[in-house]
Parts: structure tokens; sequence; C-alpha cells
């Protein structure tokens, strides 16, 4: 028969081979080599044994525990790095595929407009004028020319704030501010968001963007005003574009007219956008009325001016084919990703 050394040996590197994992690893060691273990126990005999007995028992001993020693430490690392290998596995990037790439964001269409309209009036020597979007209402009605009981208050309903604020339901309130301000001869543009309590379609929204614009200056004539805004809409439209001139009627214009232009969707055959009459407001203007200048600390008997307010949001409508407002303020990115040409 083996030595019962031998034997504890060998079904001890059996059970290390055949382990699957770091824990049975564990056990087995403190089963072997623990402080309780089978080798500690047959050292407790070294007292019954004879001094040669003793000799080769601990000598042998020694061997059988080294060898286990050395099995466990081999079969730990082989379990080490398998484990590192399967992490290198689960986390590996390949660095030679092309990054994802930020994706750039673009500017609105209606922004992209407003900032080409702004470019074209700085050249013709317009200063470009903000204002508040919620103003007093003194700035949005009555300094327009617009009483309490005027009707289009009614036709302008827009929403309330405390203490008389509102608003501002056109950006022609800026140019009350900036009649306050400047000094004539002046040319100023002022273009914003503004806001009205209306029932929303495909052609109505609470919230658009305006651009107004004024001139005030010595023997200003409708001639003037016509010669600006052809300028303005070639650029725009890069093209012939049809208008009609309308008398329109607006508190702060005199005399005061509806610029129309044909609708560029349906080339004025009728659509949702021109309600089908191939036509499209695009265009209040007319010379100011002198009782607005008066009111704003200029002298009507030596300046007149002209004044127009564009609709912006309609007019990017126009230039992209547009069919419906709502979507310019959806934040939908399916609709503003066709507008990516000018990145921010
Ligand atoms: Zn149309």
């Amino acid at each position: 028969m083996d030595n019962p050394l031998i034997e504890l040996e060998r079904s001890a590197l059996v059970r290390v081979a055949a382990a699957a994992s770091i824990d049975d690893l564990e056990a087995v060691r403190v089963e072997a080599l623990g402080r309780k273990g089978a080798l500690a126990q047959v050292s407790k005999n070294f007292g019954k044994m004879s001094p040669e007995e003793r000799a080769a028992t601990g000598k042998l001993l020694n061997e059988v525990k080294q060898k286990l020693e050395q099995a466990l430490e081999g079969r730990k690392a082989e379990f080490e790095s398998a484990a590192l290998r399967a992490r290198l596995d689960s986390e590996w990037v390949d660095l030679t595929l092309p990054a994802p790439g930020t994706r750039a964001g673009s500017l609105h269409p209606v922004t992209q407009l407003q900032m080409e309209i702004e470019d074209l009036f700085t050249s013709l020597g317009f200063a470009v004028l903000d204002g508040p979007e919620v103003e007093t209402e003194y700035n949005n009605f009555d300094a327009l020319n617009i009483p309490p009981d005027h009707p289009a208050r009614d036709m302008q309903d827009t929403f309330w704030v405390e203490g008389g604020y509102l608003l501002r339901t056109h950006t022609s309130a800026v140019q009350v501010r900036g009649i306050g301000r400047l000094k004539p001869p002046l040319r100023m543009i002022a273009p914003g968001r503004v806001f009205r309590n209306e029932s929303v379609d495909a052609s109505h929204e609470h919230t658009f963007y305006q651009l107004e614009g004024m001139m005030v200056d010595r023997e200003v004539s409708v001639a003037n005003l016509t010669y600006f805004m052809t300028t303005l809409l070639t650029a725009i439209f890069h093209r012939e574009v049809t208008v009609r001139l309308r008398p329109g009627f607006f508190p702060f214009v005199e005399p005061g007219f509806e610029l129309d232009i044909q609708c560029l969707i349906c080339g004025g055959k009728g659509c949702p956008v021109c309600k089908q009459s191939g036509w499209v407001e695009l265009l209040p203007c007319g010379l100011v009325n002198p009782h607005v200048l008066q009111m704003g600390g200029i002298d009507p008997e030596e300046w007149n001016g002209f004044a127009f307010g564009l609709g912006l949001t309609r007019l990017a409508m126009m230039r992209y084919g547009i069919d419906d407002i709502r979507w310019l303020q959806s934040g939908d990115l399916r609709f503003l990703n066709q507008f990516g040409g000018a990145a921010l």
C-alpha cells in the first residue's frame, strides 16, 4: 500500500485540477494545508515515530506540501488570467473605428432668415434694435395710436400679465422705444418674437416672429418705401416675385398699405396657406402717422418716414415651401434637420 501522504497528495492534485473556481481551490487548500488540515494531522504523530521514520516522513511531508502549494498557485493563476481575458474581451474598444462624431446643431429656418435680413438692412444703414417680449400696454398700443377702445385691440388679442403688462403683439413696440431714444434721421429694424391669443391652425400660431422697420428722414415718400420693400423681397427670394399693394388701415401709418405676395407654395392657384386665394398678406406698411412721431418727440412738420412690419414666420414658410405654420414651433428634428445649412 502507498504511503498515506502520497495518497493524500494524489487526491488533492486531482481536486486541484478539477476545481471550477478559486473558491474550490481554497477549499482544497484548507483541507490539505490548513492548520487543522490533513498534513497538520500527520505532523501531530511525529512524537510516536522513531527518529528515522520521523526524518523520512518530515521530508516527504515538505515535498508534498510544496507540490500542493505549487499546484494551487498555478491553478489560481489560470483562473485569474481567464478572468482578465474575459474582461478585456467584453470591454474591448476598436480604436480604428471612426468616432461617432458630434451632432452639430443648426440655426432654425426663421433665425437664418432673420440674420439674412439683418445683414441686408445693416448694409442699407439701418440699426438693429431689440426690445422686451413683455411690454407695457402703452408701448404696445397707446403710443402706436391704438387707444383702449380701438378695434385693433380686439384683432390683436394677447396674453396679459399682472400690472398692466402684456406679451407684445407686434414688434412695433420696439419702434416706440426706438423713436424715444434715437434722434432723426433714423433707420432701424426690430426683429423678434410676438404673441397673439389665436386659435392655432395651418396658418395661425400663438407665437411667431416679426421684423419691424422704420425710416425717418426729410421728405420720405411711398417711392422710398417701395424701393426698400422691392430690394428686400428680391434678396429674400432670389427671384422675381409678384406683389400687389392694397390700401390697408393700420393706426400708426397714414396712408397705409397691405403688400401681398403671390403665394409661392401654389403659384397663385390656391392652397391652405393662402386660404385658396393665391395671395398671401406679407407686409403691412405705410408712411408713419404724424401723431406717432409727435408722441415720440419728433416734429412731424420737419420729419416724416415709412414703417413696415414683416411676418418673418410667414416669409420663412413662403421661402421654404412650408405648408403648416405649426411645424416651425414643433421642435421636431425630422423637420428642423432639413435646414442644416447654417451650423451654429
Ligand atoms: Zn397658396
